[in-house]
């Protein structure tokens, strides 16, 4: 299916920038009329997996996050999360709720859970080394159907 409007940011992987991707995925959906709740649910997604490229993709160091936005006529958003970073060795057990190789006061392990939970589907690509590639879709509701 043609995409009916596209976008792609890139910004460095500073934890600050978490709230720039936030505001950016907000702005783009906007022009969709959303519900209060899908923009929270897809908010929420995005701020979990951009705190990974943040918190695990670079350790001890700054690198780049992709983050491209895409909506199709169907109203179906999918939003992917790049990085090039360490990559994820092993990812059907980083996806089991709990796990966490992070600092274990910090971390509870619960990111992908959490994106699993506020979207329709999350497909995560990743090699040891070889960068983190996760893509988040949502189905948005048919607003002007609601209306009638
Ligand atoms: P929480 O999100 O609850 O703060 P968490 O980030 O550890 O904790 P998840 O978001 O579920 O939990 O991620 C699970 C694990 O997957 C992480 O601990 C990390 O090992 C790995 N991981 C996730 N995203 C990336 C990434 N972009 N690059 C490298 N490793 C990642
Ligand atoms: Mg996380």
């Amino acid at each position: 299916m043609k995409a009916i409007n596209t976008a792609r940011i890139s910004f460095q992987s500073r934890s600050s920038n978490e709230v720039f991707a936030r505001a950016a995925v907000s702005g783009f959906i906007t022009g969709l009329d959303p519900t209060l709740e899908e923009l929270t649910d897809v908010k929420t997604a995005v701020s979990e997996a951009v705190t990974n490229c943040i918190v695990h993709a670079y350790p001890g160091t700054l690198g780049m996050v992709n983050m491209t936005l895409t909506v199709y006529p169907d109203r179906r958003l999918v939003v992917r999360i790049t990085d090039k970073g360490c990559g994820i060795p092993d990812v059907k057990k980083a996806m089991e709720p709990l796990y966490t190789t992070g600092n274990k006061d910090e971390r509870s392990g619960l990111g992908f859970a959490v994106m699993q939970s506020f979207m329709d589907k999350v497909k995560v690509v990743s090699t040891a080394g070889g960068g983190t590639k996760v893509t988040l879709t949502k189905l948005l509701r048919a607003r002007e159907e609601e209306r009638t």
